[in-house]
């Protein structure tokens, strides 16, 4: 089957972003999107990955205009504060700390030096001590390599795609999809929506949420529930005024008695919200727990959200591919939604190519690359909690002793008896955001590589001390995220 009539079902974020993947690599080939304005959108979902600018860059979106059609802000990574002990905190930026193994290891050589008054190590990286002072450069102006990412208003950022896709040629039908009629080989022919048209397609794209209106209700692809990892289930959401304190160029997550708060910051306002277990505390007092974290006036009521963590077993079966939150949610920890829709449509996009055939070689191919991608953040996201020092609550004792997955527990005993951050083929996170947790978390290796004394006690200090005063001086004349915030925006 070759595609020639693409139809997307929603205009979310992952509607809109699909659409306009399709508009820019597809030309010629149709594409249509519905979606329906009285069943809205999820709204949230304004923190990102880096790799949101490989998707800005491979359809032709300039930053600046991006920045000022979303009050969008820089983000360098998240800051954790009470993850392991209450009263302390760090970070995981998308910044490197040097080589990961073998004889100069930065991490190999920074623990043959713990009486040694260094700073900590997660701090030896150069966008972690960027964000401790809330400054902000692009990459490449500074000492070593680093990446950033975004926070933005997630319904301006949705309105931003739509104008862009529409002015590439992509059709918008609004109305409520009531019915769905299918092919003979139990694929879908075409959507019925509630004033009788019907929009018929050779390929859907389904990106209607949490709902899965065409992977889960029409084709029944079975969802894998993963909260027995991730219990997680619930998140209140409310935006609040900015103070007058600095732009963080971070999102801060905040464990508190049952979840965790993010606090994300725009340029002009901050988005708060709180995501819990609904079997250890119920919705009021988790309201109330998010209305005490605020640090400016509400701006609206809360809004309360439900979710299952987990996935669909499939993501691409007959003539529909669900991309979004039709095919699953991990939570929000680290920020992954937007970065798995991209990763479906980079997956995606080079295997329509138009009028030839997509084997279903390759469509098995497809589900299995996304399969990995899920199970590796799932593995990643996990870790921030297994490795807590936590017992005060019922969900902390709880997330201390949860089973693990096979996939987890082989990476984290791998690193706890031989100091190898073993990686798969298929990963979200590298090394250094892998280490970046074992450090905040003060999980260390029993033992390090030998060949780490090959370096004299001497010079290895020396090493580390010179790194650390580096990153500071790097740091030191630096503008702040404010400032090259406004510089971008030409205020
Ligand atoms: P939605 O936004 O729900 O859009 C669904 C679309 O389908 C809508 O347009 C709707 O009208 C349409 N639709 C549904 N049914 C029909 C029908 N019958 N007829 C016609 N149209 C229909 N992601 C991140 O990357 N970073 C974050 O920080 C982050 N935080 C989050 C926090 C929470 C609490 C939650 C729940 C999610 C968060 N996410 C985050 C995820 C992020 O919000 C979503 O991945 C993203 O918004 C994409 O959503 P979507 O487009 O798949 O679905």
């Amino acid at each position: 089957m070759s595609y020639e009539r693409i139809v997307v079902l929603g205009g979310g974020t992952a509607g809109w972003m699909t659409a306009v993947a399709l508009a820019t690599g597809l030309q010629g080939t149709t594409v249509e999107l519905v979606e329906s304005e009285d069943i809205g959108t999820v709204g949230v979902g304004e923190a990102t990955f880096p790799s949101i600018r490989n998707y800005h860059q491979i359809v032709g979106i300039q930053e600046a205009d991006f920045l000022r059609a979303t009050q969008g802000t820089y983000k360098l990574g998240i800051r954790f504060c009470d993850w392991r002990v209450r009263g302390e905190d760090y970070y995981h930026t998308f910044g490197d700390f040097g080589e990961l193994d073998g004889p100069h290891s930065l991490w190999g050589q920074y623990r043959r030096h713990v009486n040694a008054g260094l700073p900590k190590f997660g701090e030896q990286c150069l966008p972690t001590v960027m964000a401790m002072q809330d400054r902000f450069c692009a990459p490449g102006q500074g000492a070593a390599s680093f990446n950033y990412a975004y926070h933005f208003d997630a319904n301006l950022y949705a309105r931003f795609l739509r104008d862009i896709a529409i002015k590439r040629g992509v059709r918008r039908t609004e109305g409520k999809v009531v019915d769905v009629t299918r092919r003979a080989d139990g694929g879908v022919a075409s959507l019925r929506l509630d004033d009788g048209r019907v929009v018929a397609g050779d390929l859907f794209i389904d990106c209607s949420g949490f709902v899965s209106l065409l992977l889960g209700r029409t084709l029944e692809e079975p969802f894998l529930d993963y909260s027995r990892w991730l219990p997680v289930d619930r998140a209140w959401a409310v935006p609040c005024a900015r103070t007058g304190t600095a732009l963080t160029p971070y999102t801060r997550a905040t464990a508190l008695e049952s979840g965790w708060a993010w606090r994300i910051p725009l340029q002009d306002r901050t988005g708060n919200g709180h995501v819990f277990s609904s079997r250890f505390i119920d919705e009021d007092k988790a309201r109330e727990q998010l209305l005490q974290q605020l640090d400016g006036e509400a701006l609206a009521e809360p809004r309360l959200l439900r979710f299952t963590t987990g996935r669909r077993e499939r993501f691409w079966v007959h003539n529909v591919v669900g991309i979004g939150l039709a095919t699953g949610f991990l939570e929000p920890l680290e920020s992954t939604s937007i970065y798995l829709i991209q990763a479906g449509l980079g997956n995606l996009m080079p295997l329509l190519v138009p009028r030839t055939r997509v084997a279903p070689e390759a469509i098995e191919a497809y589900n299995h690359g996304l399969t990995r991608q899920f199970e590796r953040i799932r593995d990643f996201i996990l870790l921030h909690y297994c490795l807590t020092a936590r017992r005060d609550t019922p969900f902390w004792n709880a997330m201390a002793h949860v089973e693990l997955p096979e996939t987890l527990a082989y990476k984290l005993h791998a690193w706890r008896q031989t100091g190898v951050l073993h990686q798969y083929d298929v990963e979200g996170f590298d090394g250094h955001s892998w280490l970046a947790i074992y450090a905040g978390m003060h999980c260390w290796p029993e033992r390090a590589d030998p060949r780490l004394s090959d370096l004299p006690l001497a010079t290895s200090l020396d090493w580390v001390r010179t790194r650390a005063s580096q990153l500071a001086e790097a740091v030191a004349p630096l503008a702040s995220h404010d400032a090259y915030l406004a510089r971008i925006l030409g205020h």
